[in-house]
């Protein structure tokens, strides 16, 4: 599984505080050289099970084709080129308007086989609130031209939870969602990360936080109405057509192997974590080997958070049989053969269940 990280974004929303730059004339070569420069020293640490490659960002649609495609070469090269079992690109859709069909066929020819579409909104309001650069047209036009171009796995992120979002713009975005009818749907509440935007709304006043209340409400909607579309609810914040749940996502959550390359991203080898320093020139690594308890912790964590649960006998050999039995007593956890899984309807409260068991 390989991660490579596209630090460049045209503007800054709102909300996030991932690691990215202003995209500028001549930042996409020296980048490349170092990304590439990256694989070649790790090729080795690299795991192609699942073989899977995700451009994650950032706005990875900013990058130009022939950088994308000397990338791809790179990774041939060190010995982890396509076909992918799964190839994701995140895209913005002003990107693929702006870029066309002839982008889309390319990223097509290249071997890109899902398409990640940061939407987040169909309400033109919310979407300049966000500091977008799309509206809800530019969206439908996007889905029309990779749809068009062939794409067969489509996933559209969406955000819930903004406190001026009401529940009939939530309950029209979600409709509009499935007019559209994506294979995959990712769905997340709003938080105030530390750098961003946003954070400075809430600090000088001009933001307030959606209360429990909103956020459980239109997450309730969106499960509801996802679920009666034919949408596996399979994490808690990810929906699928049967047969589309994201591959390379599913490896992080059993814990697989990953190596993420460029500036900002993570890996994972089985045992220890490492992150790359946000530097966009000679960016650097750290790592720091799991203790067992953040092992334990972080297993906990990413299993439960999908339908699949978790092994019950590394549950009853790691946590507190008086813990599980009151959880499993109060509904908010089941057994399921031999796994253990939280159900849908407290999937909301998910953290706070997994705070009790560890
Ligand atoms: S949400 Fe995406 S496009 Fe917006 S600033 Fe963050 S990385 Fe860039």
């Amino acid at each position: 599984m390989i991660y490579v990280h596209v630090p460049f974004c045209k503007r800054f929303c709102t909300y996030c505080d991932f690691y990215s730059e202003i995209a500028r004339e001549g930042c996409f070569q020296p980048y490349a050289d170092e990304l590439c420069a990256e694989i070649r020293r790790r090729a080795r640490e690299i795991d192609d099970d699942p073989k899977t490659l995700y451009f994650g960002g950032g706005t990875p649609s900013v990058l130009p084709l022939s950088v994308l495609s000397r990338i791809l070469i790179a990774l041939d090269e060190a010995g982890h080129g396509g076909p992918y079992r799964e190839f994701t690109m995140e895209v913005n859709p002003e990107d693929i308007v702006e870029r066309g069909r002839s982008y889309a066929d390319s990223l097509l020819s290249l071997g890109v086989n899902r398409i990640s579409m940061g939407i987040q909104s169909f309400d033109d309001g919310l979407l300049k609130w966000m500091n977008r650069r799309h509206d809800a047209a530019g969206a439908w036009e996007a889905y029309r031209i990779v749809r068009e171009a062939g794409f067969r796995n489509v996933s559209i992120d969406l955000i819930f939870g903004i406190s001026h979002l009401t529940d009939e713009i939530w309950e029209a975005t979600v409709d509009e969602a499935i007019a559209l009818g994506p294979e995959h749907i990712s769905c997340y509440q709003l938080t105030v990360e530390g750098e961003s935007a946003l954070a400075e709304m809430v600090g000088d006043g001009r933001y307030t936080e959606a209360g429990d209340e909103q956020c459980r409400r239109q997450y309730d909607r969106l499960c509801q109405k996802l679920s009666a579309a034919g949408y596996r609810h399979y994490e808690i914040s990810n929906f699928a057509k049967p047969g589309f749940e994201a591959v390379h996502n599913g490896g992080y959550w059993a814990r697989r192997p990953y190596v993420g390359i460029g500036p900002g991203a993570h890996s994972f080898n089985g045992s220890s974590r490492t992150w790359n320093s946000k530097d966009l020139r000679g960016w650097t690594s750290a790592s720091e080997t799991l203790s067992a308890e953040d092992a334990l912790v972080e297993t906990l964590m990413l299993a439960l958070r999908t339908d699949k649960g978790i092994d019950a006998g590394f549950l009853h050999g790691n946590c507190s049989k008086e813990d599980i039995g009151n959880l499993v007593r109060n509904g908010a956890l089941v057994r399921v053969g031999d796994r253990y899984r939280i159900p849908e309807d407290h999937f909301f409260v998910s953290d706070e269940i997994i705070r009790e068991l560890i």
